[in-house]
């Protein structure tokens, strides 16, 4: 029985890409209103700067174009970490948590600055949802995953053992580490811009899919593969816990089958 479910954030809840786009609003705005000018010229600059020459370009670029030296990159920085997101969760996403919350406990664990992360959760309206969050890097960012540390304070609030949880999350290194680090089975989310594929340590996920609503569908094997454990043991007793624990490896094979 899976008691607990545990989740990445970013990228496997909601796309982070929403909220970067989110953050250069809100610094388009402010520089239209210092312009007295509108922001959507300015946001589409940051758009095209940060698709043709990435991330640390789009900053340093807006105050070149439009803004003299009074404005700084950390003072752009603070407003883009600052402002209120404007995200979603995925589609249906919010009901299917609440759904699965009905029959398992549900938890968040994610790295970045927790001042953001925090935000991030009250824009999804996940505070309502989930039973906990752990933000690693308020222990440090040297805490964060697949550093074990935030998997198992996780799991010790929930009083769950890990081997009764699952990780779900989209990052190999840290989320499928992470998650194994703390003795817990990994649920990669692997759509178009992320493959599954072997960790940096060499383990790979137990199971992958292509997004959330197919989680229902994993816990139905586990589950369905634990009771025809439990059920050959009472046929045959304990020396048959071997042969229903490869009943079960074969189960979760065919799932992964199935779903990649
Ligand atoms: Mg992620």
């Amino acid at each position: 029985m899976i008691e607990a479910l545990l989740f990445d954030l970013d990228d496997t809840l909601y796309l982070e890409s929403d909220f970067v786009a989110s953050g250069y609003r809100a610094v388009a705005r402010f520089i239209g209103a210092r312009r007295g000018m509108g922001h959507e010229e300015i946001l589409y600059t940051m758009m095209r700067t940060f698709t043709a020459h990435g991330r640390r370009a789009v900053l340093p670029r807006v105050i070149d174009r439009y803004l003299d030296a009074s404005v700084t990159v950390a003072d752009l920085v603070e407003i883009y970490r600052n402002h209120g997101p404007r995200i979603r969760l995925l589609p249906g996403y919010g009901p299917l948590l609440r759904r699965l919350g009905r029959r398992h406990r549900l938890g968040i664990l994610t790295d970045g600055l927790p001042e953001v992360q925090e935000r991030k959760v009250t824009a999804l309206g996940l505070g309502k949802i989930v039973d906990d969050v752990v933000y690693t890097w308020k222990q440090g960012p040297e805490r964060q995953k697949p550093d074990p540390a935030g998997f198992l304070a996780l799991l010790e609030r929930f009083g769950t053992d890990p081997a009764r949880a699952l990780y779900v999350g989209d990052n190999p290194d840290k989320d499928c580490a992470g998650a194994h680090r703390a003795g817990m089975k990994f649920v990669q989310v692997a759509g178009r811009q992320v493959r599954p594929g072997p960790t940096r340590e060499g383990g790979a996920a137990e199971f992958v899919i292509e997004n959330l609503h197919q989680l229902p569908g994993v816990l139905a094997l586990l589950e369905g593969a634990a009771g025809e454990r439990t059920r050959a043991a009472r046929r045959s007793g304990p020396r048959r816990t071997r042969d229903a624990a490869t009943q079960r490896t074969s189960a979760e094979r065919r799932l992964m089958e199935a779903v990649v």
